[in-house]
């Protein structure tokens, strides 16, 4: 990932911040990648936030979706994992002393979603990544993806106790 100080998510709102309550203004977002911490990179950001002035800032309410790279836990093989958040948050000017700082419009008039969205897609990780719902893992015998079709040696090397666990199957 190229390492600059351009971040789409981080706007500036200053004008937002001299209008009038009620006042919004929506923002799209269609970005290639974006580093959004030190342990979250996406691709494909699209989506769009809208600021409303309220009284005690900006409100901020929309969708985004991206992708990040994991591994899956079965297979082993790299893919892209689907993310969605739903914004629905207050950022605050001028920010007070107990004012999340995610949640602080700097005096600058900058406003950063860096920090939101880091904390969104987090949780929108699944506990287990798995590449597909279907995924076949890798063969137990020689350790083949078995997503790229079964294995061509005989099933008379499993593991013994395996095999009486296959027995057991087919009885049940
Ligand atoms: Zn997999
Ligand atoms: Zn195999």
């Amino acid at each position: 990932m190229k390492q600059n100080n351009y971040n789409p998510l981080r706007i500036n709102v200053g004008f937002l911040l001299y209008e009038s309550v009620g006042t919004s203004r929506k923002f799209e977002f269609d970005e290639p990648a974006v580093q959004i911490g030190d342990d979250l990179d996406i691709f494909d950001l699209q989506g769009s936030v809208t600021f409303t002035r309220t009284a005690q800032g900006l409100y901020a309410h929309g969708t985004l979706s991206a992708s990040t790279p994991l591994e899956c836990v079965r297979c082993l093989s790299d893919f892209q994992q689907a993310l969605s958040i739903e914004i629905s948050e207050l950022f605050e000017y001028p920010p007070k002393k107990e004012t999340d700082p995610i949640l602080a419009i700097l005096e600058t008039g900058i406003l950063d979603l860096t920090g939101l969205c880091r904390e969104l897609m987090l949780l929108e990780l699944p506990i287990q990544s798995i590449c597909s719902q279907d995924c076949q893992g890798l063969c137990p015998i020689c350790g083949n993806p078995l997503n790229e079709g079964q294995c061509e040696h005989p099933e008379a090397n499993i593991d013994p106790r395996l095999a009486v666990l296959r027995t057991l199957l087919k009885e049940s």
